[in-house]
């Protein structure tokens, strides 16, 4: 078990809110339903649609979010006399240390090679579309913009370089914080044994 302190240790992190952030797909609302979850123990979609003054439907589409990404789970009772359920939520987040491991090792891995890109490409762009075209492509359209049909012209990309490392110094750093260091075994969901074998594969 990960105490709740610790979690939200890790729910402060600037690369775990990035990741969950993302899970959410930007959606910052997402963020209050995950804490009033965490502050309730647990609770039905509707209750937490009241506390937080929410649409029903907003707050289930990101419990479906949250439970894609395996942050939370749900129980459900059918009540008898409407033929009608009723879904109760709670956080599941022991696995948030290792999730935002593993998403953030993706993304490491995703700007080195856009950083690999940036360094050993020659690109150009459309100054009124502002859209930039690796050396390929520009070529292939004879240097024309393919939107606005206006004179591509070179494009000097240190500062995207510079952007890339930056990002990647910073996942890199946050990746080393100790709060998300868990020992394997402290996983436990569920899908007991297929969470724990991924968990496996997870290169440290
Ligand atoms: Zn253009």
């Amino acid at each position: 078990m990960v105490s709740k302190k610790k979690l939200y240790e890790i729910l402060e992190n600037p690369l775990a809110q990035q990741i969950i952030l993302d899970i959410l797909e930007d959606n910052i609302e997402g963020l209050d339903v995950l804490s009033t979850l965490m502050e309730l123990g647990e609770a039905t979609d509707d209750e937490i649609a009241r506390q937080l003054n929410m649409k029903l439907n907003t707050v289930r589409k990101i419990l479906y979010k949250l439970y894609d990404a395996r942050l939370v789970d749900y129980t459900r009772e059918k009540e008898e006399d409407i033929n009608w359920y009723t879904y109760t939520w709670k956080p599941t987040l022991d696995k948030l240390p290792w999730i935002v491991k593993k998403r953030g090792q993706e993304l490491l891995k995703k700007l080195r090679e856009q950083l690999a890109v940036e360094e050993n490409s020659m690109f150009f762009y459309c100054p009124r579309c502002e859209i930039k075209y690796i050396f390929e492509e520009a070529m292939d359209c004879g240097f024309r913009c393919p939107h606005c049909g206006g004179a591509l012209k070179e494009y000097d990309n240190s500062r995207d370089i510079e952007l890339l490392k930056n990002q990647i110094k910073f996942i890199e750093e946050e990746l080393k914080s100790s709060i998300f260091h868990i020992p394997t075994t402290s996983v436990t969901s569920k899908g007991r044994r297929r969470s724990r074998r991924r968990v496996k594969g997870v290169k440290t």
